[in-house]
């Protein structure tokens, strides 16, 4: 009878999974021409300082507008791109174009971008990015690398040497989506991390006055502060999440509360302002 049971699960689900595994062999195949075709671009999303609203930097997004699904997200695409070994082109790819991009901001306005855990197991990852600033003349103060604590669970032979690399040359750290996953404080002696990004979750919660995300939204503050690190609140929707982490002594904030991810040239436009102009992103702008 168990036997039974199994096989009309068995029945139930495979087309199901075949249908999903069809999908994702469609979108794997797409993708290994989606680099040539144009079909990737980067978004810019404000970083911007709690107290002062000014923006600080960018994060750049991968956007992929499908031909015919039209915008795919990059949760969805970015695992597919690890998997078949295409991170690496694209994450380049990344690299050069946002270094590109961000010469044309003025020299106080930082670019995060965010690498794979598997763009370390390539040993050339600090000469891509040293070639794409000089080659731009940017200065590596200016980049920032935002990864998670994938990186460590896939740690290999070069990931702390190239995160020290890294450091040396003067490019910054950041701990992204910090408080999901493991967590574990261990990581935080692995590299010298200039910043820690807490995830939207606990953002979320602080504004709805959950004791818990109030109480790790202050922990981690303490803990950054004390080991010389900035804060950035992630996924800020509303007034009063910003106001909340804001005011739990997180030094940056990021979200739609302040402006969605935006086109290259509306983020130049953002920061080119004439001399004078206060620079304070619009909400919601793009
Ligand atoms: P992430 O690095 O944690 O990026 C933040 C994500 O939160 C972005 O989603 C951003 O659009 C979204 N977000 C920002 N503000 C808000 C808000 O107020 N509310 C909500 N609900 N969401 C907000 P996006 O662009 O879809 O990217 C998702 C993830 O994909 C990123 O998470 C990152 O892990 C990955 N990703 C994006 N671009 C790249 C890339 O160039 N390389 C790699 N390896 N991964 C990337
Ligand atoms: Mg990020
Ligand atoms: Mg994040
Ligand atoms: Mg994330």
């Amino acid at each position: 009878r168990a036997k039974d049971a199994g096989r009309g699960v068995v029945r139930r689900y495979l087309p199901e999974m075949h249908r999903e595994a069809e999908e994702r062999r469609q979108l794997e195949t797409e993708l290994r021409s989606a680099l040539k075709n144009g079909e990737l671009t980067l978004a810019y999303q404000p970083i911007i300082a709690s107290h002062t609203q000014k923006i600080e930097g960018f994060e750049a997004l991968l956007r992929w507008t499908h031909p015919a699904l039209g915008e795919v997200p990059p949760d969805k695409f970015v695992p597919i791109a690890e998997e078949a070994g295409l991170i690496t082109s694209i994450g380049e790819w990344v690299i050069r174009s946002a270094c590109a991009e961000a010469v044309n901001w003025p020299d106080n306005i930082r670019l995060a971008i965010n690498l794979s855990p598997l763009q370390f197991a390539n040993p050339n990852l600090t000469t891509v990015i040293l070639s794409s600033l000089s080659k731009n003349g940017l200065s590596p103060t200016r980049l920032e690398v935002e990864i998670t604590e994938g990186v460590f669970l896939a740690e290999n032979a070069y990931t702390l040497a190239t995160l020290h690399q890294l450091e040396a040359i003067g490019v910054r750290i950041a701990l992204d989506d910090f408080g999901t996953g493991y967590s574990s404080l261990g990581y935080l002696r692995k590299a010298n991390f200039s910043k820690i990004k807490i995830d939207r979750s606990f953002v979320r919660g602080a504004a709805q006055n959950s004791d818990e995300s109030v109480a790790i939204i202050r922990a981690i503050v303490a803990m950054a502060g004390s080991l010389g690190m900035e804060t950035t609140a992630e996924g800020a929707e509303t007034e009063e999440e910003y106001e909340s982490v804001r005011d739990l002594g997180c030094g940056q904030v990021q979200g739609f509360f302040f402006s969605h991810p935006m086109s290259a040239a509306q983020a130049n436009a953002l920061v080119s302002e004439p001399e004078g102009e206060p620079n304070v992103v619009r909400r919601n702008f793009g």
